[in-house]
């Protein structure tokens, strides 16, 4: 398809962009299903943002996403936000729809619907489960919301080594919590409550590349059978507390699912279109 006057334009706003992965995946996805569309990235400052989300607006590009450090102050620049974005306060991906004459900016976050994907399967044994996600930062929000709001565990402990930031965390997501779930520990006294879970989720940056040789629970012997262990981190796809866990009988998640899976529920309200999977798998697995 070429690139001509009538191609769509979608952008990443972010700093740093220039390791993101989300040009190869919504490119490879716009060139497998012939749509004429382009993917960009934009290396924005701070404070630069609203003149780059006014120049989307100009530009009539059909959306973007929103990275670091732009997710949470980006939000007044748009028009809507919907519940779950204003829920997890981040936008990570924006609409643009166009209705007489003027263009209406939609902030979403797919985080959630990207982490949830590659739990489906497990659905029946997630119910009423017992859940420990390890971080309170941006992405451990997006988590728990999904988490409440999907599957209403019996108990999800947020087991943070800053606990201030992780009560915050607990109480803003309180509206959410209609079954009194939610409960805080310091990292270092999550062992029993990681022992007991059915799925333990690491929402901190401990063990991404470089720092491969770094777990966030070094614990690893309190896991086993019939839990399983889900890294949000995706570089590199095999983490240390992902082989520990898995040496263990444990099931590995890694965090390039829900990756993919946050950018093909971006992808469907850009396109109309269901993002083709295969498509984009093959194009990370070129490396
Ligand atoms: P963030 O907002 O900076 O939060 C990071 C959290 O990890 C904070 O709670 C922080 O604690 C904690 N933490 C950092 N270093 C730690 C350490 N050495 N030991 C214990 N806790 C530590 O980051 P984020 O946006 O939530 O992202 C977290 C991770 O998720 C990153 O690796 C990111 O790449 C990944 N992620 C993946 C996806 C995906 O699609 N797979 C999506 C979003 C994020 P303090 O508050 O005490 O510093």
């Amino acid at each position: 398809m070429p690139i001509d006057t009538s191609t769509r334009v979608v952008t990443l706003l972010g700093q740093p962009v220039a390791h993101s992965l989300s040009p190869r995946i919504h490119n490879a996805a716009f060139r497998a299903q012939g749509l004429d569309y382009v993917y960009v990235a934009a290396s924005v400052d701070a404070a630069d943002l609203a003149a780059a989300v006014a120049g989307l607006r100009a530009l009539r590009y059909a959306g973007a996403n929103v990275t670091i450090p732009h997710k949470q102050v980006v939000r007044p620049l748009l028009d809507a936000v919907t519940e779950r974005a204003a829920a997890v306060g981040a936008v990570n991906t924006i609409v643009a729809e166009e209705a007489g004459g003027r263009v209406r900016l939609r902030g979403d976050n797919t985080d959630g619907l990207g982490f949830l994907q590659p739990l489906r399967p497990h659905a029946s044994r997630l119910r009423d489960a017992e859940v420990v996600v390890l971080g309170a930062g941006g992405a451990a929000r997006a988590v728990v919301y999904a988490l409440l709001t999907s599957y209403a565990p019996a108990r999800l402990t947020l087991a943070a080594r800053t606990p201030s930031k992780a009560e915050a965390l607990a109480d803003a997501m309180a509206p959410y919590d209609a079954h009194g779930a939610l409960a805080v520990c310091p990292l270092e006294e999550a062992g029993p409550r990681v022992r007991a879970a059915c799925l333990l989720v690491n929402a901190t940056p401990v063990g991404m590349h470089p720092d491969v040789g770094a777990t966030p629970w070094p614990d690893a012997a309190g896991l086993g059978p019939g839990q399983l262990v889900y890294d949000l981190v995706y570089a590199p796809r095999e983490t240390r507390l992902l082989r520990e866990g898995a040496a263990r009988g444990a099931t590995p998640i890694g965090g390039l699912e829900m990756l993919i899976g946050q950018a093909a529920a971006a992808y469907e309200q850009w396109t109309g279109r269901s993002m083709p999977l295969d498509a984009v798998r093959a194009v990370l697995d070129e490396g």
